[in-house]
């Protein structure tokens, strides 16, 4: 029987980040990656290391591994085509979904927060 070697390959460079792990929290616990439906996470093959963003731009934005991670490593960076904006007629203001602080009634968070979950306690902008 012949042997075949198969090789994962990262998609060429995008703009697109989709999510960010911060590996100075990050665990390496690596089951965010059994969480996301569309294997956009790869397992670190050095234990103890934050998985591989190997295929952000299949992201769907669900938010799964950034509701699933209990230290809080993970935080979403929404495509700006998708951080909708606003301008408020009586001032001329711009805003935009995502942005640090918006004013009411838009102040919602978007999908997956505002960042990371210690980012969000320290107060610091979803990137
Ligand atoms: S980001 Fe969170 S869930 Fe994923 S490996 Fe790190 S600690 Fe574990
Ligand atoms: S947001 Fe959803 S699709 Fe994107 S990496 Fe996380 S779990 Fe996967």
């Amino acid at each position: 029987m012949t042997k075949h070697k198969a090789y994962l390959v990262a998609n060429p460079l995008t703009p697109g980040q989709a999510v960010v792990i911060d590996p100075a929290i990050c665990g390496g616990c690596n089951s965010c990656v059994e969480v996301c439906r569309t294997d956009v996470l790869l397992p670190n093959p050095e234990k103890g290391q934050p998985p591989i963003v190997l295929y952000p731009d299949e992201c769907w934005f669900c938010a799964s591994c950034v509701e699933h991670c209990t230290t809080g490593a993970i935080r979403m960076v929404h495509p700006l085509n998708q951080r909708i904006g606003w301008k408020r007629k009586a001032t001329g203001e711009y805003f935009r979904v995502g942005m640090k602080n918006p004013p009411p009634p838009n102040n919602r968070p978007p999908v997956g927060g505002w960042g990371s979950k210690r980012a969000r306690t320290d107060g610091e902008e979803c990137g």
